[in-house]
């Protein structure tokens, strides 16, 4: 809340018109970070007086801006006030090694339409670009929505990126895209403010708002798939370091002597624990176009070689996380990816491996779980990216007032819809 208790601060000095329009705006910002709330959450968020915050709900509901709605939540109805989908919309696009995922919500948090495409493997840049452009449109067509409706949109590439220059930093991943200026390529292409982040932390900004990390000040997000990176939440922000390249915890030394990895060092976490290590070493027992779908059944049905190797995957990610979680003591370590799809036998062995490594007492071990989103968790991470881009008030936190009120169900409803 200190950001919070900042702008009342430097409003204070004001006219009463200034003060009013302050916390106006503190209040449809309060909104648009965290979807619907009640009048008292508002008040908790922002600070401001229940008497000020119904004065402002009752305007904005007569200027049309925002609606008031009776809700289940947790078997009680409560008033949900909520800004107008009218209000505004953003755009989120990910890009995986093989896929556009698209989608267009409105400030009252819910997803107005989403989309998949596949792309070729080692798709170039630009080519990509005007694809992804190509089917942003046709989902805001079948929205019955305008590009110009659009406020902004956030696009999430597997790598690390400068999210000041909005150029993607490494080739590593997506070969095509060294040093390619991705906001520059969509704002061109679309004509709407864009901004850019990696996977990992779009997919941990997607479960802090809606997801498994609600209500969480401390965690973090490995995404562990063609590559393994982390989103990191330390006291409520998503921590980018100086370059934009914090949490590339797939290149941290597991082996200091051990294979080369593509980043240049030897022994990195991914050489032993992303998909493709995992394929290579199952490529002499299984069928040449093995794939990670296949492997994933195959340790569904108990096969022993793919849970072996699964396991084996989940020990060594359990050593990159035990440095992590005696680094910065997370409260929990969400797991996503397309290899958290093994659930519990890569979890266990996880968990495992950080408990024989970390100093923390039982009582503050993290909790490690799967996310929320499996798949979707980069494209809704867009979405949360857009909803709080360009504005100074910190959504985790103004929402750590919220904790105690559950309402993860409801979001994922309208999430789905
Ligand atoms: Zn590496």
């Amino acid at each position: 809340m200190r950001t919070v208790r900042g702008m009342v601060g430097r409003r204070s000095g004001g006219s009463l018109t200034d003060l009013r329009r302050a916390n106006r705006h503190e209040a449809l910002t309060t909104l648009r970070l965290n979807g619907p709330l009640t009048q008292a959450e508002i008040s908790r968020a922002t600070g401001l007086s229940h008497a000020s915050v119904s004065n402002i709900v009752r305007e904005l509901t007569s200027q049309g801006l925002a609606r008031t709605s009776e809700v289940h939540r947790n078997g009680r109805k409560v008033a949900e006030v909520s800004l107008e989908p009218s209000t505004g919309l953003v755009g989120g696009i990910d890009f995986g090694n093989r896929h556009i995922r698209a989608a267009v919500a409105d400030f009252t948090h819910t997803v107005r339409g989403e989309a998949y495409v596949t792309l070729a493997y080692g798709h170039e840049a630009a080519v990509s670009v005007s694809e992804a452009a190509r089917v942003f449109r046709e989902l805001l067509a079948n929205a019955g929505a305008h590009i110009s409706d659009v406020q902004v949109l956030a696009v999430g590439v597997p790598g690390p990126t400068n999210r000041d220059s909005g150029r993607t930093l490494s080739s590593a991943i997506l070969p095509g895209w060294a040093g390619f200026n991705v906001t520059a390529a969509f704002e061109e292409a679309l004509g709407v403010r864009t901004t850019v982040d990696n996977d990992a932390n779009l997919g941990a900004l997607a479960e802090g708002l809606w997801g498994v990390g609600r209500g969480f000040s401390d965690f973090a997000y490995v995404k562990v798939s063609t590559g393994i990176g982390a989103g990191l939440v330390l006291n409520g922000q998503l921590y980018r370091g100086v370059a934009g390249s914090a949490g590339e915890i797939g290149h941290t030394t597991i082996e200091e002597d051990g294979p080369l990895c593509r980043c240049g060092n030897r022994g990195c976490l991914e050489v032993f624990a992303a998909s493709p290590a995992l394929l290579e070493l199952l490529r002499r027992s299984y069928p040449d176009d093995f794939t990670v779908t296949d492997l994933l059944r195959l340790s569904e049905e108990g096969d022993v070689g793919c849970r072996r190797v699964l396991t084996d995957a989940g020990r060594h990610i359990g050593v990159a996380l035990a440095n992590l979680c005696n680094l910065l003591s997370p409260q929990l370590i969400i797991v996503g990816g397309e290899l958290a799809g093994a659930g519990e036998v890569l979890l266990s062995a996880i968990r495992e491996s950080i408990a024989r490594r970390t100093m923390a007492l039982p009582a503050h071990a993290p909790k490690i779980t799967t996310g929320a989103f499996s798949e979707r968790a980069g494209v809704l991470g867009a979405l949360a990216l857009a909803l709080q881009e360009g504005d100074s008030v910190a959504p985790y936190g103004a929402r750590d007032q919220l904790v105690s009120t559950d309402r993860a169900s409801a979001h994922q409803i309208s999430l789905a819809g």
